[in-house]
């Protein structure tokens, strides 16, 4: 790497969202990570120039979005866990139901999601292998289960891309711990913000769901399908309410048990799950609405179950909307929070049920990060995924040289 290495964020730089950034390394050039922002319509990042070998992270859309398009267009291997691979195909399909009802038209189709999954060369936690002379190590990355953060060492330096991180243990993951590195490319998503304490926000989530209960209403409880939907039904159970699952979250929690070793237990998720009753038909809705708590998909109202079972509630003051995760500008979760009203299939109603915002984040707040780069060591870090890069870089001056490249600028390192 001493002839310098050159970098440039084809999306996701001053953004949370559409993440892609080009490496070049002694010669070889890398793609970390081909997202799109899943807002309607979606938004992609800049064009891949031809690379040698593409790093995925973990399977979020704005992180995995874009790889059937990659492979549509150039002839390249992407390494990612096995489980990351399985998630991301069940997201790519859904993203093509999903444009084709919303109407648009997409960069790729079913075949490109199909080559994208073969072309996965599936590398584990703490793998280590080599592209050229570079050296790469894997690390966990904290974030949803089959994250990863890749650490590239050649002769002269080395770099870790942490994509996103949690440092914090949650029901699902264990966090992430600091890796040594010359140069660290640091997630900023929660730049200037921090979380509260995670025993007293699940408690607090519970003795909501138990007053919402008490009076006679329904906790409804949208959350996205990766992750989160399996880790709220980890908090919920034992709790002893009458809990219905509905949405995608199922299909994935069903491989997740398939893919225990990235999971902190198999045994409590598996007991969570035969805890709640599984919506298996829409028929099956209507029982659902007798019951104490639905938590289903999508986590910010943006289609999925969850607008279904608001619509019938939506009248209801009794009962509440228990929102798990940050609600992007401009999505129905943001409107519901803002104005108290949703969008249903196209009109805007108002909701009287009660709304609540939780911050079961599966990022690391502010200080957090400034701890992780801190145990890292580096020399220089490169802040990216973050639409207020500022507070961050303040504070991590006072230990390394900061970067803030815009998408689409070159820089060298
Ligand atoms: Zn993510």
């Amino acid at each position: 790497m001493s002839e310098g290495i050159k970098a440039l964020f084809l999306g996701g730089g001053s953004e949370v969202g559409k993440l892609g950034l080009v490496l070049e390394i002694d010669d070889i050039r890398l793609l970390l990570d081909y997202g799109i922002s899943p807002t309607k319509p979606p938004s992609y990042p800049l064009p891949a120039p031809p690379v040698e070998l593409t790093l995925l992270t973990h399977a979020h859309l704005d992180h995995c979005g874009m790889l059937p398009y990659l492979v549509k267009e150039q002839d390249v291997s992407i390494w990612s866990t096995d489980l990351t691979r399985e998630i991301s195909n069940i997201l790519h399909i859904d993203s093509l139901k999903v444009a084709k009802v919303e109407g648009y038209a997409y960069p790729y189709d079913k075949i490109d999601v199909r080559e994208t999954y073969h072309r996965v060369i599936p590398v584990k936690p703490f793998e280590k292998r080599s592209i050229g002379d570079i050296d790469l190590k894997t690390y966990p990355a904290g974030h949803i289960p089959g994250s990863l953060m890749y650490k590239l060492e050649d002769s002269s330096t080395n770099i870790l891309f942490s994509g996103d991180i949690n440092t914090r243990d949650t029901r699902l993951l264990l966090g992430t711990k600091p890796v040594k590195c010359d140069i660290l490319f640091l997630e900023g998503t929660y730049s200037g913000r921090d979380h509260p304490d995670r025993d007293e926000l699940e408690k607090e989530f519970i003795d909501t769901i138990e007053e919402v209960v008490s009076r006679g209403g329904i906790a409804i409880v949208p959350a996205f399908a990766v992750s989160r939907s399996q880790e709220i039904a980890m908090i919920l159970s034992g709790a002893g309410f009458d809990v219905w699952m509905d949405g995608m979250g199922e299909k994935i929690a069903k491989i997740l048990l398939r893919y225990p070793n990235y999971i902190r237990s198999e045994k409590k998720l598996r007991k969570a799950l035969s805890e709640v009753k599984l919506v298996k038909t829409s028929q099956n809705r209507k029982k659902a609405l007798k019951g104490e708590v639905i938590l289903t998909t999508s986590g910010m109202l943006d289609g999925g179950p969850v607008l279904w079972y608001l619509e019938k509630l939506r009248r209801d003051p009794k009962s509440a909307v228990l929102l798990t995760g940050y609600q992007v500008e401009g999505t129905n979760g943001r409107q519901l929070l803002d104005k108290g009203s949703l969008d249903f299939y196209g009109v805007s109603q108002k909701v009287e049920c009660q709304v609540y915002y939780f911050d079961f984040s599966a990022h690391a707040g502010h200080r957090e990060l400034v701890e992780f780069a801190k145990g890292c060591s580096p020399e220089k870090i490169i802040l990216f995924h973050s639409d207020n890069r500022k507070p961050l870089a303040e504070d991590l001056k006072d230990f390394a040289e900061v970067i803030t490249p815009e998408n689409g600028e070159v820089f060298e390192l």
